[in-house]
């Protein structure tokens, strides 16, 4: 991987942000920089099914993999930090030494989701993140992962390319850069915003040129 610069801990944002921000970039910044959040039926479905992929043992051995559910992971080139659902060590002699393990192993990041395959590569953006961490984390290639649906109970193979890197690569500098700047994008009407956690707050056709903070502080100071 080639990186810019390595950034201190206290600079990292969140590894899920990636999601958001390929969603709408406006909502990345409502909710990471505005520190605005709304549940709604997509969200809370979404909750419920993560925590059931995180009842249970934090690492088991079957056969020749090992799971480890809940993965704290981080990245001081990409500056982000966040959990993988799963990551699965198959044993590989052209893998790694895991602490406490015999033999080597290659790292799979797996992903779960609610729902079915997304058009979008939202899903695959956060993925490809969750490996790029393990491959600074581990010192090794991580050149695919696994994200699985919960709607079809089906995983997919996903393979994660040089191009996909060097996109995730571009997507967290833009966010740092938004990020320092403490600048939330205007208003972009699209189809997203039907789906989106934040429309109410959002507030796509009354808002378009303010930020949904100094919105919701006017509407307040004049009750
Ligand atoms: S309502 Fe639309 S513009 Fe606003 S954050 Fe959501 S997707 Fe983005």
């Amino acid at each position: 991987m080639i990186f810019m610069k390595e950034y201190k801990q206290e600079e990292y944002l969140m590894l899920s942000g990636i999601q958001h921000f390929a969603f709408c970039k406006r909502q990345w910044a409502l909710i990471h920089i505005e520190n605005l959040w709304q549940e709604n039926y997509h969200t809370a479905i979404g909750n419920v099914f993560h925590e059931k992929v995180h009842d249970g043992a934090i690492t088991e051995k079957r056969g020749n993999i090992i799971t480890s559910r809940a993965m704290p992971v981080h990245s001081s080139a990409l500056g982000i930090s966040g959990e993988c659902d799963v990551v699965e060590f198959h044993l590989d002699k052209s893998g790694v030494k895991i602490k406490g393990r015999q033999g080597r192993y290659t790292p799979y990041p797996v992903e779960y989701k609610k729902g079915v395959p997304k058009k979008t590569e939202v899903d695959t953006l956060q993925l490809a993140a969750q490996a790029m961490c393990l491959e600074e984390m581990l010192c090794c290639d991580v050149n695919s992962g696994y994200l699985f649906y919960g709607q079809t109970r089906h995983r997919e193979k996903i393979e994660i390319t040089h191009e996909l890197k060097e996109k995730v690569t571009d997507i967290f500098q833009q966010m740092h850069m938004l990020f320092e700047r403490g600048h939330t994008p205007r208003v972009k009407p699209s189809k997203s915003c039907n789906s989106c956690s934040l429309n109410d707050l959002c507030l796509p056709v009354l808002c378009k040129s303010k930020s949904a903070k100094g919105y919701i502080q006017k509407m307040l100071n004049e009750v």
